[in-house]
């Protein structure tokens, strides 16, 4: 159920109403709009049919009480009445009028290749830097990362040049950690499912970055979202990055472009789009990236090398540190054309 209160009603009364609801044994989450303030009362079926039978509709502060009608409840564009919701890490907007550039390294190699990195990708202007500490890697045999010495460079590469630092958490014991440094966690594509996680960075507080896993329906992934804003973490955003399909030849995956103004009609959440890890390829990742840009996405993630030919990891799709600016110009371009200005401080 939503409660939507009137645009005059009080503190108080949104108090009194969110005090009602978690008498009948649900849960509250108001939302602050930029008109007025909407409460989801978040109970199980059961719970649903109490909360119809608690007389909200006449309570002081109250318009009117409805039906959420998806089954994602926080996630659903429903609750936000047509509001979007726009994320603030240290100082950069996401989502709404704001389009965040996300770039770094794959994985955090070294101090040199993570700090050369974050430097040419600052000098760029870009929003946010990413980096993996913890890699979710297919092989046994490969790379996983540099773990906590990982997390040591990346908090160096974010003191020297002032980013944000986006980085995947795979693993619950490593979440301490990993908040230290993290101001956007990602879940990755393999992990989007793993709810024991999700809802652990729900209760953290942590802003989120949330992969759409490479066979999820929108509606799979929506409901993964759902499992961190239950928590009471509104701070989420949605990745696209690619998908299963039968085509397998040329590419790694397909990326779903469509996905982006559906999920925007579906949700409130920014959405970003990962043309790296969906192509595979450093020749699509621009072209991708003005396409993602002009279907109204709220950002890209793309991964950056010096030196791919040497990268551990993901080479053949990071795009060369030496022509980086030209692309984040592009890409800014693209960005304007739907109305978004790069987000920076
Ligand atoms: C990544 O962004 O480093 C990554 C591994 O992506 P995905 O989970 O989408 O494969
Ligand atoms: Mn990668």
């Amino acid at each position: 159920m939503m409660i939507v209160m009137r645009e005059t009603a009080t503190e108080e009364e949104v108090e009194a109403v969110v005090k009602k609801i978690e008498q009948a044994g649900a849960i509250a989450h108001p939302i602050k709009g930029a008109r007025l303030t909407v409460i989801g009362a978040i109970g199980d079926v059961e719970q649903d049919v109490n909360l119809e039978s608690l007389g909200l509709e006449g309570q002081p502060g109250v318009d009117r009480v409805m039906p959420i009608l998806k089954p994602y409840k926080l996630a659903s564009a429903q609750i936000r009445h047509g509001e979007r919701t726009v994320l603030d890490i240290d100082g950069r907007k996401v989502g709404g009028e704001h389009f965040a550039l996300i770039a770094g390294p794959c994985t955090v190699e070294s101090r040199e290749q993570t700090l050369q990195t974050a430097r040419i990708v600052r000098d760029a202007g870009v929003s946010l830097l990413r980096g993996g500490a913890y890699k979710p890697r297919t092989s046994p045999y490969a790379f996983q990362g540099l773990g906590a010495e990982g997390l040591r460079l990346l908090a160096e590469a974010k003191a020297e040049t002032g980013l944000p630092i986006v980085t995947e958490l795979m693993d619950l014991r490593d979440l301490d950690d990993v908040l230290e440094v993290a101001d956007v966690i990602q879940i990755g594509a393999r992990n989007m499912q793993n709810y024991p996680l999700l809802t652990e960075i729900g209760r953290s507080g942590c802003p989120a970055l949330l992969k759409r896993g490479l066979s999820s329906t929108l509606d799979e992934l929506l409901m993964a979202a759902e499992y961190i804003l239950k928590e009471g973490n509104p701070s989420v955003m949605l990745c696209e990055r690619g998908i299963r399909t039968f085509e397998t030849d040329h590419r790694r995956t397909t990326l779903d472009l469509m996905a982006v103004p559906i999920l925007k009609e579906l949700t409130h959440l920014p959405v970003i789009v990962d043309p790296s890890h969906a192509a595979g390829r450093r020749d699509l990742v621009l072209p991708l990236s003005l396409a993602a840009a002009a279907i109204g996405a709220d950002g890209v993630i793309v991964e950056v090398h010096p030196e791919p030919d040497v990268a551990v990891c993901d080479g053949p799709q990071a795009l060369l540190a030496d022509s980086f600016a030209e692309y984040a110009q592009a890409v800014e371009r693209a960005a304007a054309l739907a109305g978004k200005a790069l987000s920076a401080v």
